[in-house]
């Protein structure tokens, strides 16, 4: 059993005491009260607690590359050269330094787009399984198979596809636009819901990746919308990107967005690439590129942010922190308000996990206990605040404590046991 007491909550008058058992909240009652010989307890001395973060969607195989590109284009291309080098060692390290960050930053969730093609095979994916195996006393890392280079422009793709998904828990990916045309880009939509029909799997697509629709392959949100429907994958279904529903007219947008809501289609947004790789080709009045966050949210969008990508051709900065990404999405927003950055927290950790998994959630009795202690006294500042993570509880565990930071890095592949264990 775990204490986590003297703690601030969000919306929870005065101090609080947070009992832990098996894994999940068994209560919230005032601060002191909880006596318990056998519970080990963690003093919050007055600090914020709150959920632990989720990243629904993360680039780890591709991950710390380095490079840059001014296009999308460029970076698929880019990065389809850098993954003919990619070994499983290195993706593991590489992939696994990531998550040493973000499981630093309090994320304890994360579905990992992973790519397959006739180049990378499978490296990608069965490096990324034995990762999430090392990792799993610390955080839940799920793989999306991604067919990033497409599956009928790159024959071959779907075979790898259908092998990858026959690993347990994992989700089909999906990228329909970098197909040869808009009949295609919807036999992709078709294919990759198919497979999770077949599958039994969540879907979770790159849908939609540009300055506006004037191509039709990137104006296929509706489609897909119908397409959920048609197949009952209502809830199961997310789309990544979705920057091309930012050109609408409101008129259209209110079309798009309520297809959306009803096939219960969740988006993720993710700034730190798409405010670097939208707007490319304008030389004045530059388009922001980003889905339109509130609009979404006000037609009843589940909507959700994420890193997408750290240090990459798509995006040459990042640290895994979805805090940092809820302040540039916030800045990019309009945010302003209490409630508005309430939402946007929101969007980092009980909206970005229930894209994942779907239950309780939250720092209330019967939720999983995966929770972050922040070194911050105001819950509507943390944004703003930035602070340091002084701990990050995982499935009911202390996982990481900033006390100790200085005598031991979270875990590390050479030593995967837990020194706060
Ligand atoms: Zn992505």
């Amino acid at each position: 059993m775990l204490v986590i007491d003297d703690a601030i909550v969000a919306a929870v008058p005065g101090r609080v005491a947070v009992t832990v058992r098996d894994g999940l909240i068994e209560s919230v009652g005032p601060a002191g009260t909880v006596r318990r010989a056998d519970a080990e307890v963690i003093d919050a001395a007055g600090c914020v607690l709150a959920p632990a973060f989720a990243e629904p969607h993360l680039h780890l195989d591709k991950a710390l590359l380095g490079g840059t590109a001014s296009s999308l284009q460029g970076a698929i291309a880019q990065t389809a050269l850098r993954k003919a080098t990619f070994t499983h060692a290195d993706v593991m390290d590489r992939a696994g330094r990531v998550l040493r960050m973000a499981l630093a930053a309090g994320t304890t969730l994360v579905r990992a787009h992973t790519e397959v093609d006739p180049g990378v095979g499978l490296v990608g994916v069965e490096a990324l399984l034995q990762l999430s195996e090392i990792v799993a006393p610390y955080m839940r890392v799920e793989l999306a198979i991604l067919p990033q280079e497409g599956i009928f422009v790159r024959p071959g793709t779907l075979d790898l596809l259908r092998t990858a998904l026959r690993n347990e828990g994992t989700v089909v990916g999906g990228c329909p636009y970098v197909e040869a045309d808009v009949d295609d880009a919807r036999r992709h939509i078709d294919t990759v819901l198919d497979l999770a029909v077949e599958f039994g799997r969540p879907a979770d697509l790159h849908l939609d990746f540009a300055d506006d629709a004037a191509d039709a392959r990137f104006a296929l949100a509706s489609y897909l919308a119908s397409a959920v429907m048609s197949r009952g994958l209502q809830g199961r279904v997310t789309i990544g990107h979705a920057t091309s529903l930012g050109s609408l007219t409101p008129a259209a947008l209110a079309l798009v967005a309520d297809r959306l809501a009803a096939a219960d289609v969740a988006v993720v947004v993710l700034p730190a690439t798409d405010l670097f790789l939208m707007g490319r080709n304008d030389d004045r009045d530059i388009r922001r590129g980003l889905a339109p966050i509130g609009a979404l949210r006000r037609a009843g969008v589940r909507v959700a942010l994420s890193s997408n990508n750290v240090r990459n051709a798509f995006t040459p900065s990042g640290r895994a922190d979805p805090l940092d990404i809820a302040l540039l999405a916030a800045r990019v927003s309009y945010a302003a308000t209490r409630a508005d950055f309430e939402e946007i927290m929101r969007m980092v950790t009980i909206g970005a996990r229930e894209v994942i998994e779907r239950g309780a959630a939250g720092v209330t009795p019967g939720a999983r206990a995966d929770l972050i202690v922040f070194d911050a006294h105001d819950p509507d500042q943390v944004i703003l605040d930035q602070p340091a993570r002084r701990a990050v509880i995982s499935n009911g565990r202390l996982v990481y404590q900033e006390e100790r930071r200085r005598r031991w890095s979270a875990w590390s592949l050479e030593n995967p046991e837990n020194p706060a264990a």
